[in-house]
């Protein structure tokens, strides 16, 4: 029995030292604080009982050593999995008009603007107040930073330079293919090209916007073009997030929807090359919505803040699309019900909204589908204020962890049992912080003396 004891002090010992290293490795300050306080607390009482001879030390020992045992198979069992579970889908189709980036194109006095808010006048009062507020990049903005705006403005304008290679002339003679093999590929090929997952679904309707709501795209009716719809993500990196709201996570997403979008147009290059019809959907020249294309191609599921949930990054990715006639075989929606579970009892995010737009309830009816929503105004409201797209939102989700054997281990156990689940969000909020500190932007950023 002592030696039992004694083992499992080791393992707990043991394994808080392998928590505190990785967060070393991953600069979490208050995890690796905690880590190495409790590695060389919590096998104490457990020691104490080992080497300290009383009265039923034996008993006392079989008791606390079962204890630990219960707890530990009540943790790993596999419960409230639900593999019934399936995400409804939409009905409606979202009109583009409505989204805050073509509100924000709209020009006062111009015959657009004037009916779009003829129509929607319930919109003009809020979209008057964020319309006073310095806006997105702007010096008067509160995280106002000139070269790492800059940046940004470079990536952004980079990707706006692209915006006529999305679709193209496509060979007049057509390559046959075998579906395997060329779907085989492409995926070996887009991770090859940065991607962290790619996946592949019919595409559906409901992933089309109704109406276009960018640029010369405004007002122009969309209809389904293509049979399939090609998912890419690609990882945000976790320091430059951690930052958010500092103009780091401005500058992240910028080089993240331009690596996405640049290897979208390749592919659908590559495909038009092939004899078939491609259209790559990258930042700001989307005719599909998509986290819901990424959904149905098996990458995860929507969580509360309205993003896509990846498996091994969580909300810490950005999306492109490519939609096709190339015959492809198709990946199944991953219907997770642990992801949608965890969300209902996390709510980490909505704590840390600055602007309260993520909703602390449970998944709404809204037109016709049970999810959540946020208020996009509010978000948008403070990302004009703030000069950056905030995303402390995604800074602060458990799910955002690297992904590396210590937290894939928490996914798993996560995606396996409710009781767990419970479990690891109160380790995420002892390790991590309830409202984690808003992390330093890296080094080689602050080392630039102007900054
Ligand atoms: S922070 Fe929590 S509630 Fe919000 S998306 Fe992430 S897991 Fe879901
Ligand atoms: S980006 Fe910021 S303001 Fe918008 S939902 Fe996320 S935390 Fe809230």
């Amino acid at each position: 029995m002592i030696i039992s004891l004694q083992i499992l002090a080791l393992i707990i010992f043991l394994s808080l030292i392998i928590s505190g290293v990785i967060s070393v490795l991953e600069k979490e300050k208050l995890a690796i604080k905690r880590s190495f306080i409790l590695a060389f607390t919590v096998p104490l009482p457990f020691l104490f009982l080992a080497f300290t001879s009383f009265t039923f030390q034996n008993e006392v020992s079989i008791i606390i050593l079962s204890i630990v045992v219960i707890i530990t198979v009540i943790a790993i069992l596999p419960m409230g999995r639900n593999k019934k579970y399936r995400q409804e889908l939409p009905i409606n189709r979202i009109d583009e008009r409505d989204t805050m980036f073509s509100r924000l194109e709209l020009k006062p006095d111009t015959n657009r603007f004037n009916e779009y808010y003829k129509s929607k006048s319930q919109k003009k009062t809020i979209d008057d107040l964020w319309r006073k507020n310095p806006g997105l990049l702007n010096s008067k903005s509160n995280y106002y930073n000139p070269i790492l705006f800059a940046s940004s403005q470079a990536s952004f304008e980079t990707i706006d330079a692209l915006k006529d290679k999305v679709d193209g002339t496509i060979n007049p003679t057509k390559t046959n293919t075998d579906a395997s093999q060329i779907t085989s590929y492409i995926k070996s090929w887009m991770k090859k090209s940065g991607a962290k997952e790619c996946g592949i679904t019919e595409l559906q309707d409901y992933h089309i916007y109704s109406v276009g709501g960018r640029g010369d795209r405004y007002g122009k009716e969309y209809k389904k073009q293509h049979k399939f719809a090609i998912a890419i993500t690609v990882e945000m990196s976790k320091e430059m997030v951690a930052a958010a709201p500092n103009a780091s996570i401005v500058m992240e997403s910028g080089q993240q929807y331009l690596e996405s979008g640049k290897i979208a147009i390749q592919l659908a290059n590559f495909i038009r090359k092939f004899g078939y019809a491609a259209r790559a959907h990258i930042d700001g020249n989307y005719e599909v919505v998509c986290p819901l294309v990424a959904r149905d191609a098996g990458l995860g599921e929507i969580g509360r803040m309205g993003l896509l949930m990846t498996k091994n990054l969580g909300p810490r990715v950005r999306i492109a699309v490519v939609t096709t006639d190339l015959p492809l075989n198709m990946d199944k929606p991953i219907h997770d019900f642990s992801m949608i579970d965890f969300c209902v009892k996390c709510k980490k995010c909505a704590e840390n909204c600055p602007s309260q737009a993520i909703s602390f309830l449970d998944r709404e009816d809204i037109d016709g589908v049970l999810r959540w929503q946020i208020n996009q105004e509010a978000c948008f409201s403070l990302w004009t204020t703030l000069g950056t797209d905030c995303g402390r939102c995604i800074s602060v989700c458990p799910f955002s962890h690297p992904d590396n054997f210590l937290h894939n281990a928490i996914r798993a156990g996560i995606k396996n049992s409710s009781i767990f689940r419970v479990g690891a969000l109160k380790l995420d909020d002892v390790f991590y912080g309830k409202k984690p500190e808003i992390a330093e932007m890296p080094e080689w950023i602050r080392n630039v003396k102007q900054l």
